[in-house]
């Protein structure tokens, strides 16, 4: 396979792009310039983000880029910075893709192939209540039952047909025995986010990126029909339509040019602004893993992760929740904080990130620390933000309503007065 970062991009809306910008070259003034309108009116556009992306760690554009940020995340967030205590349950690690960063989607004979019993699932939830988690993270591969005869027996066995199903009973036990579910499970119809809403208070999926020429022959996404970013766009909106709180973001470095990140970054504003119930985007960046077919492409630096993560802020606005996982970029966790994040997502003081599993979370006591050190307050908040908790109680079924209100103060955030809360109990 063949992996690479430049040649002419196919947008969704069918227009080809190049590689680089068409524009001459920015000065310093330029950005300074684009990046304050960018901040005045509360939204940065296609054109002047393409030219920001083309220079984003530039010296003429990376300080007035991230500067413009974090101005725009105090204006709405303050000095806010939000973490969720959750425990990651990798309901299944089988996946009918193959994306060609992915280590965590095993073959149903490989060894590490794991489906979860719900004796497992139960087991895994009381042990993350014990730890103040409030957040039940359930991370799946994509209908495996589409690939594996033995997944199929499996669920049969159990009187179900789809790995949704089982799904939905999953995420009742978690929900019964008193955590917050949050579905990420990949592609799921508008009829199975229907049947999963009464037990989760939010879902989500990356859109990743809206580029189809990365599921061309030698891309990322080549043997991986759940990416194709037209279906992953439907579910976004149908998510919308059903009122669901959904999280969405971009994925960087697997072969995308920067004119298709501005672009995935604007599909995602576009759902969000249509329906209201994006609640955040995450800026994830790839990490080459060993015995996969990129393993030898070179990460992004920290810089670019940094200066992504700005360029969301300027393009998604002041209230949009922005996060960067911490544990993919450890060393630079003050650079990001400076570059318009205001949260840090989930972190498990109890289970590992399946999949990253070789970048272990910080401890929250550290990111506690090292957050203050950077002039900001670590604030821990539930699996949905108090935008839609408080701002849009429609968006949630009413026994998920109440159990999320059941553990939120009156700010919307997690209670600091429950058993074992805040990072001191991690
Ligand atoms: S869809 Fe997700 S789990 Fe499946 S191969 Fe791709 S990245 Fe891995």
């Amino acid at each position: 396979m063949v992996y690479c970062h430049s040649p002419p991009a196919l947008r969704l809306d069918g227009n080809l792009v190049s590689p680089s910008s068409f524009n001459p070259r920015l000065s310093r003034r330029d950005a300074e310039r684009l990046v304050a309108e960018a901040l005045d009116s509360a939204a940065l556009e296609r054109e002047p983000a393409e030219r920001l992306a083309a220079q984003l760690t530039g010296p003429e554009v990376f300080e007035p880029l991230l500067e413009a940020a974090f101005e725009s995340k105090k204006r709405i967030k303050g000095d806010v910075v939000t973490v969720s205590k959750n425990i990651f349950i990798p309901l299944t690690n089988l996946c009918r893709d193959r994306c060609g960063y992915c280590t965590f989607a095993k073959l149903d004979d490989d060894p590490d192939a794991k489906t979860y019993s719900l004796d497992e699932v139960g087991e895994a939830v009381r042990g993350g209540l014990r730890s103040g988690c409030i957040e039940a993270l359930f991370c799946l591969g994509d209908k495996p039952e589409k690939a594996y005869r033995s997944y199929r027996k499996f669920l049969s066995s159990r009187g179900l047909s789809t790995t949704a199903e089982y799904l939905t009973q999953a995420c009742q036990l978690a929900f019964e025995l008193g955590m917050l579910p949050h579905t990420n499970a990949g592609i799921l119809s508008a009829e199975q986010m229907q049947a999963l809403k009464p037990w989760n208070a939010s879902m989500g999926l990356m859109l990743e990126t809206t580029s189809q020429r990365l599921r061309l022959q030698g891309g990322p996404h080549q043997i991986a029909p759940d990416k194709d970013p037209v279906v992953r766009l439907q579910m976004h909106n149908e998510a919308g339509e059903i009122g669901i709180p959904f999280t969405s973001g971009l994925l960087l470095g697997i072969g995308e040019t920067s004119e298709e990140c501005v672009d995935t970054l604007l599909a995602i504003r576009d759902v969000s602004r249509r329906w209201g119930h994006i609640q955040e985007v995450i800026v994830q960046p790839f990490h080459p893993k060993p015995d996969t077919p990129m393993e030898f492409v070179l990460p992004i630096s920290d810089e670019h992760v940094a200066a992504w993560v700005a360029l969301t802020r300027l393009i998604m606005g002041p209230e949009m929740n922005v996060q960067a996982p911490p544990n993919l970029a450890p060393e630079v966790l003050e650079l990001l904080l400076r570059s318009g994040l205001n949260d840090w997502g989930g972190v498990s003081p109890v289970t590992v990130d399946f999949i990253n599993p070789e970048a272990p979370w910080p401890a929250l006591r550290e990111l506690d620390r090292r957050t203050r050190a950077a002039g900001q307050k670590l604030v821990e908040r539930l699996p949905v933000y108090p935008e839609h908790l408080i701002g849009r109680p429609e968006f949630f079924d009413p026994q998920v309503r109440e159990a999320l209100h059941c553990l939120a103060d009156d700010a919307g955030y997690a209670r600091p007065d429950r058993p074992h809360a805040g990072v001191e109990a991690a």
